[in-house]
This record gives structure tokens, C-alpha cells and sequence, in this order.
């Protein structure tokens, strides 16, 4: 029985978003189902979180094993999966240490705060500025969103917190022009997601590393949306030869359990002293059981070289799709953090194509008004994503023949 629909939304809910017509109601690997039974392949992934599909048997073990021992504590104490998952993640990674919070935003705002720290206790209050990109996506905290590279998302909530530079991404000249000694950091995703799936060239992420490094200014990675497998790294830093000094971590991180972590060196880490900074649910035992049990299974050498296989698969699939039915002008992204974007005569019609996808039984997203994304499971099997494109074949079809 179905005693709420799509039309309590508007009812109910602050209208900051515009959800879909339909009603998922289980999941299960790639498939979700919506209220009328109806299937859906999923390419989405609820924007790259699901990197183990729905319902993967390894993270609903550790939930329910979990789920009867201890859900919370707060930072009053310290608890066992918090402690396996930060030395995991200190394994896996440059960083020494890990601080966790609840979301993408919240790791950004703790990377955020620990750079401007660092730059006041180290160098004095004038080492303020923060650089960032055009189109760039850090998350919806008045901190964040105005380090974000889009004025319209910042825009009309009174004065932004100060000193932030934006230019755009992969611009060596700019760069070069806006890095001083009063930069206090530079926060880049290794590849922009929401901005379009924009891969950095390797100069210039080589030359942000070495003129922060010159500058003593910090280079935060946003890694909420490319970490944790997605591009067939473990993070996509590794996959790039270039290092940050902060790094963020979040969706993929649980696998739909929200959950979200700064990992830093020992150096910098030190300068966030006992309350200067906190989370009520950060670390929390139930989120952290999760995503120690997701990052095992995700950071395993055969599922990391899965993910490098299965771009093939869709990028195969994207261009045979593409041959018969040319709309897309460049199938990009790296690992299964893929974008087609729309040719000339297409342009400005992503949306026609996620909504024609979903008619078919499809999810995928868009990424801007002109780009396909896909951030599938990171295990979807080869069966769901012929499946899949036989689905996505039939919509493009018929928007072609419209
Ligand atoms: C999604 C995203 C965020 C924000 O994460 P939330 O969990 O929504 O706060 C930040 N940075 C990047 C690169 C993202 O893709």
C-alpha cells in the first residue's frame, strides 16, 4: 500500500529540490524498484555513493552487526570502528591523520578551517586567501559553497566569508597570477564532477603543487566525489603523481551510510588542538562500521581494477550508442566517473536525456545543462550495464527520431 506520492513533496518539503516523479522504494546491486514495481537499472548510484550497488551483503553485515552492539557515543569517547576505519584510511593514503564528519561539506569546512588555521599559527593573519575553481563543487555550508566556483549557489544569503579567489580550472597563467605569500590554500577536485567531469592536465596540476609548495600555501584535494575507487585508484591523486596536503572524503565513503573524513599529515593535523573544532555524530560507531567494511571490500587490487575494466564497458557501449545516434560530442571522466557531453545541435539537453533514460528504466544524471554523468556501482556487473544500454539505446533513439 502506498499511503504517501510524489505530490506530499510539495506538500511537506522545503521545494530546494525537484525530485523525480517516481518512488524508489528497495534496491538491490544496480536495480532499484519504485513504488509501482517498476525496474529500474541504476547509473547513478545516488551520485556516486552506492559504490557497492544496493544492499551489498558486506555493508548490511556490518550494519546489522553493528546495529546490535552500539549506534552512538559522541567524541566524549572514542569507539572501535572509528579507530579501525582512521587507521585503514591512514594505510590507504598519504595522511597521517583523520578527522570525520557526517558529509562531503563538513570534511571541506574541517579542510577549510584547518588550512586558515595553520596559515594564522604558522605565518599570521594576512596569509588569508584561498584559491579555487571556476565550476568547482565543495558542498552547501556558507564556507563551502562560496569556495564552490558558482556565484549562483553562494548569491543571496548576505556576506560571504572572505578572501576567496576563483579562476578557472587548468588555466597554468592565471594560476600563476593569483598564488602569493598571502595564499593560505588551494582547494581543487583532482577532477571536476558537478562542473562537467573536467580532468586536470598533468601540468597543471604539477605546477599548482609546486607553486603552493614555493608559496607555503596548502593544496586541498576535494576528493568527496572521486575517492574511494571511483576512478580506479584508490583516490584519484594517487592516479595523477601529484600529493595534497588535505584531502576530503565523503559519498562513496559509506556507500549510502552518510559518513565523510579530512585526512591530513601529522604536521597540520596538530594545530586543530582540543576544541577547536567538532562534530556531534562525527565518527559515529554505525557510520563508521559501514564504510570500514565498504572501503575493505573497495580498496581490494581486483575490485580497484574492476572499476578500470568496466569504463571500458561504458565507454564501449557510450560509443557504439553514439555511432548510430550522434548526439554526444566527447565521452570523458576517468574510472566510472564518466561524462558524454551533448554535440552543438544537442546542447542544453541533458535533462531531456536522464528523463527520456528513466521512461526506459534507466537512472543516470547530468552534470550541467549539457552533460550525461554516469557514476555507476563500482561493482555493477557486466549483465547490468548491457542491460543498462540497451535501455539508454532505446531513449536516445527515441529522442533522435522525435
Ligand atoms: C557532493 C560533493 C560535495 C558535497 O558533499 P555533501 O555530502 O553533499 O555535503 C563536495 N565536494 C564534491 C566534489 C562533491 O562532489
Amino acid at each position: 500500500m502506498t499511503d504517501v506520492t510524489r505530490k506530499d513533496f510539495d506538500e511537506v518539503m522545503v521545494p530546494c529540490y525537484n525530485p523525480m516523479a517516481i518512488i524508489p522504494v528497495r534496491g538491490e546491486g544496480a536495480r532499484i524498484w519504485d513504488q509501482q514495481d517498476k525496474e529500474y537499472v541504476d547509473f547513478a548510484g545516488g551520485i556516486a555513493v552506492s559504490c557497492l550497488g544496493h544492499c551489498h551483503p558486506v555493508m548490511v553485515e556490518a550494519l546489522t552487526k553493528q546495529a546490535n552492539q552500539l549506534w552512538h557515543l559522541s567524541n566524549v569517547m572514542t569507539n572501535e570502528p572509528a579507530l579501525r576505519l582512521a587507521k585503514k584510511l591512514v594505510e590507504l593514503s598519504f595522511a597521517d591523520k583523520v578527522f570525520f564528519a557526517n558529509s562531503g561539506a563538513e570534511a571541506n569546512e574541517a579542510a577549510l578551517k584547518l588550512a586558515r588555521r595553520y596559515a594564522v599559527d604558522e605565518f599570521g593573519e594576512q596569509k588569508s586567501k584561498i584559491i579555487a575553481f571556476n565550476q568547482g563543487f565543495h558542498g552547501r555550508t556558507f564556507f563551502t559553497v562560496t569556495v564552490g566556483g558558482q556565484s549562483a549557489y553562494s548569491d543571496g544569503f548576505g556576506p560571504k566569508p572572505g578572501d576567496i579567489d576563483h579562476i578557472p580550472y587548468n588555466d597554468i597563467k592565471a594560476f600563476e597570477a593569483a598564488i602569493s605569500d598571502e595564499t593560505c590554500a588551494v582547494m581543487m577536485e583532482p577532477l571536476q564532477g558537478e562542473g562537467g567531469i573536467i580532468a586536470p592536465t598533468s601540468e597543471f596540476v604539477q605546477t599548482v603543487r609546486e607553486l603552493c609548495d614555493k608559496h607555503n600555501a596548502l593544496l586541498i584535494f576535494d576528493e568527496v566525489q572521486t575517492g574511494n575507487g571511483r576512478t580506479g585508484d584508490f583516490y584519484a591523486y594517487q592516479g595523477l603523481g601529484v600529493t595534497p596536503d588535505i584531502l576530503s572524503t565523503a559519498k562513496s565513503l559509506g556507500g549510502g551510510f552518510p559518513v565523510g573524513a579530512m585526512l591530513t599529515t601529522e604536521k597540520l593535523a596538530k594545530h586543530l588542538k582540543i576544541g577547536t573544532h567538532g562534530s556531534t555524530y562525527g565518527g559515529n560507531p554505525l557510520a563508521c562500521a559501514v564504510a570500514e567494511a565498504v572501503v575493505s571490500h573497495v580498496s581490494q587490487p581486483d575490485v580497484l581494477q574492476g572499476v578500470k575494466e568496466r569504463e571500458g564497458l561504458f565507454r564501449a557501449e557510450l560509443e557504439r550508442i553514439n555511432a548510430k545516434y550522434p548526439i554526444f560530442a566527447e565521452i570523458r571522466g576517468k574510472g566510472l566517473l564518466l561524462g558524454a557531453e551533448l554535440n552543438d545541435e544537442w546542447k542544453g539537453r541533458s535533462r531531456d536525456v536522464l528523463v527520456a533514460a528513466g521512461e526506459e528504466g534507466l537512472m543516470v544524471l547530468i552534470a550541467g545543462a549539457s552533460v550525461v554523468r554516469f557514476t555507476p556501482s563500482l561493482v555493477i556487473t557486466p549483465e547490468e550495464i548491457k542491460q543498462g544500454f540497451a535501455r539508454f539505446e532505446a531513449a536516445i533513439a527515441k529522442l533522435y527520431n522525435a
